[in-house]
């Protein structure tokens, strides 16, 4: 059976063991679709931050020295975890944010990825490297802070965790505490896989405290951080005064450019699909959708089909969509569709209140989509991070490609169009980390992060690892 249950008491877990919790605080912990509470956090502080970095601190010193096999069999361990604990895993991330139960199931798939990748690839991954008279060598960076944001808690700790452990960093995680009973699994299945004490530690609690300490912390030698812009400000300030790297994974307002010959159903699919799932809760969904202004009416009107058939209501049932993570994130996101109606945009489906036909309970927002929004209105300008989606019109290409790249970020973008190798000239003009061309999938092996104000860094696949390496030149007899 399993040890975590999801109305448990969520503890830290230091150097292979789950903290005492005597002497605590804690929080507890909601689950947004039906507001019960669902168990207790306990709150970490400083001094939990420095056993935790203490400890991390002892075992990178024989960690770092396993050889690449011993590694790739560390992470093919954590694979075979993960796997044995899905559905524990799957039921903590709906309980957790009300992720749909299928869709937490489906993303599982996507945190086996982030360690199967390494498995595949660091093997041929260039760790040496002569250049003429010297040589470069690859090495772990030291100890890792690892900061993940709440809103697909298995990938976000996956992807973090595997590229740490995989170059022999050794790192503290500190979950979101809208993630907490998933980041309690996690630390169940590293410990489950036999990830040696102190090469993965956990302390919980909320990110002004514990992150914070972490981002200031003496003894980290590299934050990486997922989460929105201005926390990720705060961490790179934190971090200053230790010169530490800091590896940002940011917010973003991604553009979805239609071009004119596109196949307009595929294109509905990807937006709608994009901006919808997950309660919007998505960094890269396409939330500014740019389309040919001739052909405004055609194209509403399939979005508004498509709208309409989405089913809103208990993660437990098979459901598009459940609640938004939290309360505060519910009231946001009615804020920013109170602004879009204020500003003027066309509200075309939605608008602010719980759907109709649900109980009063539960953070459950109308999937929202306006038309004939401007580039800077509130909405096309900020992340909200919810279901609501802008439709803005173009006349000439020149024009879509200026309204995608007039925007602070810079994570994502899609294009569609018939044409492929246009397509492929308008993606090449995007100023964006990652854009796919007639798919409404990101690749999750390719490099993956934000050009301006969307972070810095790249995240996925075996580009992951950059982040947790240093480099060091052997010169002379060498
Ligand atoms: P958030 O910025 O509120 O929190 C992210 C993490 O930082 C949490 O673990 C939180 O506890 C911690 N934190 C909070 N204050 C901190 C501080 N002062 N110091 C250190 N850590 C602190 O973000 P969120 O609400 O959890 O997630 C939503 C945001 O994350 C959105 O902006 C979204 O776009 C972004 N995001 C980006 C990516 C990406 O890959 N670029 C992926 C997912 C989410």
């Amino acid at each position: 059976m399993s040890r975590h249950s999801q109305t448990s008491t969520v503890r830290h877990y230091i150097e292979g063991q789950w903290s005492d919790a005597d002497g605590s605080d804690f929080a507890e912990l909601t689950n947004p679709a039906t507001g019960e509470v669902s168990g207790l956090l306990q709150l970490g502080t400083q001094s939990d931050v420095d056993r935790a970095v203490e400890a991390a601190q002892r075992a990178f010193i024989s960690y770092s020295s396993t050889s690449l096999d011993e590694r790739v069999d560390l992470l093919r361990a954590v694979i075979a975890e993960i796997e044995k604990r899905g559905d524990d895993l799957a039921e903590a991330v709906t309980t957790d944010m009300g992720m749909p139960i299928e869709l937490s199931k489906l993303v599982i798939g996507s945190a086996v990825q982030s360690f199967q990748v390494l498995v595949d690839e660091l093997p041929s991954y260039p760790f040496e490297k002569r250049h003429g008279d010297y040589l470069v060598v690859r090495e772990p960076i030291g100890v890792a802070a690892l900061i993940p944001p709440w809103n697909y808690p298995s990938r976000q700790i996956a992807g973090k965790v595997a590229p740490a452990i995989a170059v022999g960093c050794t790192a503290v995680l500190k979950p979101a505490e809208l993630a907490a009973h998933s980041g309690a699994v996690f630390a169940e299945i590293f410990h489950g896989a036999g990830v040696p004490a102190g090469v993965v530690n956990v302390v919980n609690g909320f990110g002004s405290v514990v992150g914070s300490a972490l981002s200031r912390h003496n003894h980290i030698d590299v934050v990486s951080f997922t989460g929105s812009t201005a926390v990720g400000v705060q961490v790179q300030r934190d971090a200053a005064d230790t010169v530490k790297r800091v590896s940002q994974e940011l917010g973003g307002k991604s553009a979805h450019i239609v071009l004119p010959d596109a196949d307009f159903e595929a294109a509905v699919k990807t937006s709608v699909d994009g901006v919808m799932r997950n309660s919007g809760q998505t960094c890269y969904a396409p939330t500014r959708t740019i389309i040919p202004r001739a052909e405004r009416d055609r194209f509403v009107e399939l979005v508004r089909k498509a709208v309409d058939a989405i089913t809103v209501g208990a993660p437990s049932s098979p459901v598009a969509m459940g609640p938004v993570a939290s309360e505060k994130q519910w009231q946001t996101v009615q804020r920013y569709i109170e602004t879009g109606i204020r500003e003027g945009a066309t509200l075309v489906v939605g608008g602010t209140g719980r759907p109709e036909g649900l109980p009063d309970r539960g953070w459950f927002v109308r999937p929202t989509v306006f038309a004939d929004v401007s580039n800077d209105m509130t909405i096309a300008r900020e992340e909200i991070f919810g279901p609501v989606m802008s439709i803005i019109g173009y006349d000439t290409i020149e024009e879509a490609i200026d309204i995608a790249n007039d925007t602070p970020y810079g994570l994502a973008a899609f294009v569609d169009g018939a044409d492929v190798e246009k397509a492929k000239q308008v993606a090449r003009r995007i100023r964006a980390g990652q854009v796919s061309v007639n798919t409404s999938a990101l690749n999750p092996n390719a490099p993956f992060g934000g050009y301006k104000r969307s972070g810095n860094g790249r995240a996925w696949g075996i580009w992951a690892i950059e982040e947790f390496l240093e480099t060091k030149a052997l010169v002379g007899a060498v």
